[in-house]
């Protein structure tokens, strides 16, 4: 089923100017940039788009990184692109990330994880729409 899913290259990531390296390998499976933009969240923002979170004992320091820096939003499409792309990030810890995913090639730790991607396709209509109009993407 062609679907869409929503990505992140968080500021661990654009900071040591890895958008190329993970947008190629993330292309390399066949998923299509619908949209993207680089930009530098604000506070509310961060805190907005990862609300489901807000309760955790990490949500303070994970809403800090965000902001840390510049990241790159994408609207990806393709073939069950939700599983697709949850499948080329690897686990959330990078320690427990199986070879060839980005989050074992590139993440630096638990926090700073260089990538996000959607869990659900609800999640992911959530997540595009909070960053994208329809005017903004293509295909
Ligand atoms: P993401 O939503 O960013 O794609 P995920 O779905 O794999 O990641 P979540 O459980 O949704 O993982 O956590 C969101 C983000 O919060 C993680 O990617 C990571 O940056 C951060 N995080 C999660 N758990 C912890 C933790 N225990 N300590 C510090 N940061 C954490
Ligand atoms: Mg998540």
């Amino acid at each position: 089923m062609l679907q869409r899913t929503f990505s992140i290259i968080k500021p661990d990531a654009t900071e040591r100017n890895l958008e190329g390296a993970i947008l190629d390998r993330i292309q390399k499976t066949g998923l299509r940039v619908v949209a993207m933009k680089k930009i530098r969240l604000t506070r509310e923002q961060a805190e907005g788009f990862y609300h489901v979170h807000k309760e955790r004992p990490f949500f303070g320091s994970l809403v800090e990184f965000m902001c840390s820096g510049p990241v790159v939003c994408s609207v990806l499409e393709g073939e069950d692109a939700v599983t697709k792309y949850r499948e080329l990030m690897g686990a959330t810890n990078p320690a427990n990330a199986a070879e060839g995913t980005l989050r074992k090639d590139f993440a630096v730790n638990l926090e700073a994880n260089s990538v996000h991607g959607s869990d659900a396709p609800e999640t992911a209509a959530f997540e595009i729409s909070y960053f994208f109009n329809a005017l903004e993407m293509i295909g």
